[in-house]
C-alpha cells in the first residue's frame, strides 16, 4: 500500500505549552488508523493540524509525497482533499440536507448542480435517507444528521476522511446507525482517520490502533496486539477504563 499521509515530528503548542510533542504518523491509502487516548491528550488537535485548521509549531504534515503547506492559497485545496466530520455535524441550519451537500461541490469544486445533486441522491439512497433530502437539519435526528455530514463530507471525493468522535453527542440508540456507515466506508477502502471512544467498534474497524497520551503517540499496533496485549502501563490502564462497558 502507499503512503497517502505522513505526518512528521509534529509539534504544536497553546500558550508555549506543547500540546502535541513530536508526533510521526503514516497512513497507507485505504488504511483505517483510530486514535484513542483521554480527554484533552491532544486527538483533536492532532486531526485539526491535519486538515490546516491549525498552524503548527515544528514538522510537517505531507499528503500523497507533498508538504502541506497551509498558505492561503492552498487551503481550500488541503480541504477538498481531506475531509473532516465533526461531534456536532456542523451542517448549516438554513439549508435543505440537499442543499448542504451540494455547496461545497458547485461552489469550490465547480460541479454542475444538477450533477452535484444525482451524486447527492445517490449518497443519501447508500445511508437509508433520501427520503430527507428536502428536510432541514432541525428536522432530523441526531443519528440522520451525522449521517447527512459524513454523506457531505464524501460529496467532495476526499483522499482521507478525518472522523473526530462523531457519534459522541449522539444518543445511544443512534450510535449504531452512524457506526454502520463508517463500516461500510472502510470496507469499501476510504481512507481513514478516526477518532473515537466506541472502543468495539474501533477494534472492528481499526487497521492499525494508536494511543495518544500527554501530546505523544505512547503505543500502537494492530487492533489485536492492542487491545490484548497492551505493552505500556498507560494504555493498559486507559482501557481498563473502557472494561465496564
Ligand atoms: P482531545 O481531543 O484529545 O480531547 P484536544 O486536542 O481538544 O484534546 O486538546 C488538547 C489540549 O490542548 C488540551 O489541553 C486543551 O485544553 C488544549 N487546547 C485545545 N484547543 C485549544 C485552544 N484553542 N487554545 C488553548 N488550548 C487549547
Ligand atoms: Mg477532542
Amino acid at each position: 500500500m502507499d503512503e497517502i499521509l505522513n505526518i512528521n515530528n509534529l509539534t504544536k503548542a497553546y500558550d508555549d505549552i506543547n500540546v502535541l510533542d513530536h508526533v510521526n504518523l503514516t497512513v497507507k491509502k485505504g488504511e483505517v488508523v483510530v486514535i484513542v487516548g483521554p480527554s484533552g491528550c491532544g486527538k483533536s488537535t492532532l486531526l485539526r493540524c491535519i486538515n490546516s485548521f491549525e498552524p503548527i509549531r515544528e514538522g510537517k504534515v505531507i499528503l500523497d509525497g507533498e508538504t502541506i503547506n497551509p498558505c492561503k492559497g492552498k487551503l481550500n485545496e488541503v480541504r477538498e482533499r481531506i475531509g473532516m466530520v465533526f461531534q456536532n455535524y456542523e451542517l448549516f441550519p438554513h439549508k435543505t440536507v440537499l442543499q448542504n451537500m451540494i455547496l461545497a461541490p458547485v461552489k469550490v469544486k465547480k460541479i454542475k448542480k444538477k450533477e452535484a445533486e444525482k451524486e447527492a441522491l445517490a449518497l443519501l439512497d447508500r445511508v437509508g435517507l433520501s427520503g430527507k433530502k428536502n428536510s432541514y437539519p432541525r428536522q432530523l435526528s441526531g443519528g440522520q444528521k451525522q449521517r447527512v455530514a459524513i454523506v457531505r463530507a464524501l460529496m467532495m471525493n476526499p483522499e482521507i476522511l478525518l472522523l473526530d468522535e462523531i457519534t459522541a453527542a449522539l444518543d445511544p440508540e443512534m450510535v449504531r446507525e452512524v457506526l454502520d456507515v463508517v463500516i461500510n466506508l472502510a470496507k469499501e477502502g476510504r481512507t481513514m482517520v478516526i477518532v473515537t471512544h466506541e472502543m468495539a467498534f474501533a477494534r472492528a474497524v481499526a487497521d492499525r490502533m494508536v494511543f495518544i497520551d500527554g501530546g505523544r503517540i505512547v503505543e500502537e499496533g494492530t487492533p489485536d496486539d492492542f487491545f490484548e496485549n497492551p505493552k505500556t502501563e498507560r494504555l493498559r490502564k486507559f482501557l481498563d477504563s473502557f472494561s465496564y462497558q
